[in-house]
């Protein structure tokens, strides 16, 4: 994505792609949606070796970095994962929900949906997909959506994709992922690059987490939405900042890009004046620094000698205060070569210059590697140990990133560090080639199918909370329900004559406090609810008793509430047990009755709920006690 003309008039240039995890079944089977640490009931591993040409037009440091010869392990619980996750069986359609939660999308954002949804195939490298590729499909196009201020960000696309497999441990050569995570459905919903400040990129993603929420068939918590930024500055080039999770900290991560990107134009037009060129930095030769190093008492120098590692120096010309330049709180220009030797050179570590003495490398230390490598004060250098070819490695990779200071900012994948600093991560890959998914046939979407969505589209949150007020609910109560998965539901209800406060206080208070316990609780459906909520209505089951039942009914979810309550021998205290049992509270607390007359009230409810919990309304046992204090005064 080039950026448009005339975005140099702007300090910044982004757009931002989100990916939202749905709340549905997976994408291509019948799986359930859900994660789980439980031990592995299956597990099967495979092999890639990777070798340039096989993959065309990948970009061959894209390979490098991944490693020339992996091994993936799988682990797999069968609660989560069938034969189409193990790549044995092709994929089954889609998932009505998920695709009618992406078209949902669509409508709000006025994108206009494709005629045909076609299914791709995008081939993956890392192993994170069993088949090698990840299925996607392109959902709509175009469309826009409307900050605050009336500003309007227009809308690229929307994708509905299957998510990858979960990496739970990486090592040199191997990784093992977990089979559940692969093919929950993700809506990737990206805009176009008209987001020119660091607030109007969070307002953005705040709208689209909006819109994706109030669907209702979201994922929430922490790792179900992922936001990618591309930003650039004037000068600049296209960086791709990946894997923001926390939307609050949007702002703040453009902010320190900006940052990082104009002070590397900074260092550039002052290397380039001070006369640094791509040919001194390439003439410059790798030195071995161990006879000058030898008697160092730095553990990381020792270590080296024992393990018989080369240690080697490398000149940087002109880089003496370079290297330190600061240019994210703690990072330094130093910090991006190091990152990107390590990414480029299987995890070689370096020092510069600049940063020492330190590590145990003392003053008189330095002073003899910079007469090593006839290093005179306005130069620097890098200081490596490791094998030989390790060393060679990091050699090339350094003065590579080095000379990509002339060039200013390097277009690249950066991977978001938390609170608001990022990591070189890749270069920035060409478009990747899609093939037809073979195994799904293409899907027409019928206008009546879009006519009846377009009617049922849900309310924006602000909407939400002035009709649940305005329908009796508290500000509380309405400020939580307006971004709740089960607002349609809540608003079903109300149509349906339910008490607002009753049902909300049921979605939101009751279902919170039983998930702590049992996050089974969410396995109860609409319908055994709204079950409840018929039963307090009829006065068969208290208001008071709803975190009971539904403690009780996470536990067995397949159960009716009529076989729930029979379970549970759940019955209500008839009048005449209420006054007997609080005829025997007020007789045991005469003096208190005696002393405070009506003033008693209040102590002995504390002991009669107690007595009465679960059986009789708090409403019945006050008016029980009231009646019986009376007789008595
Ligand atoms: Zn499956």
């Amino acid at each position: 994505m080039p950026n448009p003309p005339g975005s140099d008039s702007f300090p910044v240039t982004c757009g931002l792609e989100v990916h939202q995890q749905l709340d549905t079944g997976k994408l291509f089977c019948r799986c359930p949606t859900k994660l789980s640490d439980a031990p592995a009931q299956t597990t099967f591993h495979r092999q890639l070796h990777a070798v340039a040409s096989e993959f065309g037009e990948f970009d061959v440091a894209a390979l490098e970095a991944i490693g020339k010869e992996q091994t993936y392990h799988y682990q797999a619980l069968h609660e989560s994962a069938c034969l189409v996750e193990a790549d044995d069986e092709p994929p089954h359609g889609m998932d009505a929900n998920a695709l009618k939660t992406a078209m949902e999308v669509s409508l709000l954002c006025h994108s206009t949906l494709v005629d045909k949804i076609l299914v791709m195939r995008k081939t993956v490298l890392d192993g994170s997909n069993t088949s090698g590729f990840q299925r996607t499909a392109l959902i709509s196009m175009g469309g826009q959506l409307e900050l605050q201020d009336g500003k309007v960000i227009r809308i690229q696309n929307l994708m509905l994709e299957e998510d990858s497999c979960r990496p739970v441990e990486r090592k040199d050569h191997e990784v093992t992922y977990r089979l559940d995570r692969l093919g929950f459905p993700l809506i990737e919903l990206s805009t176009m690059p008209d987001i020119h400040s660091p607030q109007q990129a969070k307002e953005t993603a705040l709208k689209m987490g909006e819109i994706l929420r109030i669907t209702g068939r979201v994922k929430r918590g922490l790792g179900t939405i992922r936001q990618d930024i591309n930003i650039s500055v004037p000068g600049g080039a296209r960086v791709e900042l990946k894997g923001v999770q926390e939307v609050e900290l949007i702002d703040e991560y453009v902010r320190r890009e900006m940052h990082r990107q104009n002070m590397l134009l900074h260092v550039k037009h002052e290397l380039t004046q001070k006369g640094l060129t791509r040919e001194l930095i390439h003439q410059q030769f790798p030195l071995d620094a161990s006879p000058a190093l030898k008697g160092s008492t730095s553990k990381i120098i020792q270590n080296g000698l024992q393990n018989h590692h080369s240690i080697i120096a490398l000149r940087l010309p002109l880089m003496h205060g370079y290297m330190g330049k600061e240019i994210q709180p703690d990072r330094r220009v130093g910090t991006e070569v190091s990152n990107y030797v390590k990414a480029r050179a299987h995890g070689m570590g370096i020092l510069h210059g600049d940063e020492l003495p330190k590590f145990e490398i003392t003053a008189k230390e330095v002073t003899a590697v910079r007469k090593l490598v006839m290093a005179n004060e306005k130069d620097s250098f890098a200081l490596m140990v490791g094998t030989p070819e390790r060393c060679a490695k990091a050699v090339e990779v350094i003065k590579q990133r080095v000379a990509m200071l002339l060039e200013g900012i390097p277009m690249e994948v950066r991977g978001a560090l938390e609170g608001g600093n990022s990591e070189y991560l890749r270069p920035m890959p060409g478009a990747a080639r899609m093939y037809p998914e073979t195994d799904e046939q293409a899907m027409v979407i019928s206008s009546q199918q879009l006519q009846s969505l377009q009617q049922q589209l849900p309310r924006f949150a602000a909407q939400r909370k002035q009709f649940y007020v305005q329908k009796g609910l508290s500000e509380k109560l309405a400020e939580e329900m307006k971004l709740d998965n089960r607002a349609r539901f809540f608003e079903r209800l109300i149509e349906k004559g339910y008490n607002p406060t009753i049902a909300a206080t049921l979605l939101l208070d009751t279902l919170n406090i039983v998930r702590r316990e049992n996050p089974r609780v969410d396995e109860l459906n609409e319908m055994q609810l709204e079950s409840l909520l018929d039963a307090q209505k009829s006065g068969t089951v208290l208001r008071d008793q709803f975190v009971e039942i539904v403690k009780a009914w996470a536990s067995n979810p397949h159960y009716t509430l009529t076989e729930l309550l029979h379970k549970l021998n759940f019955q209500n205290a008839s009048s005449e047990e209420v006054n007997q049992i609080i005829e025997q509270i007020v007789e045991k607390n005469m003096a208190l009755v005696i002393v405070k007359k009506m003033d008693a009230q209040t102590p002995l409810m504390g002991h009669a709920m107690k007595a009465l919990r679960g059986k009789a309304s708090g409403q019945t046992i006050a008016a029980a006690l009231q009646a019986a204090i009376k007789k008595r005064i």
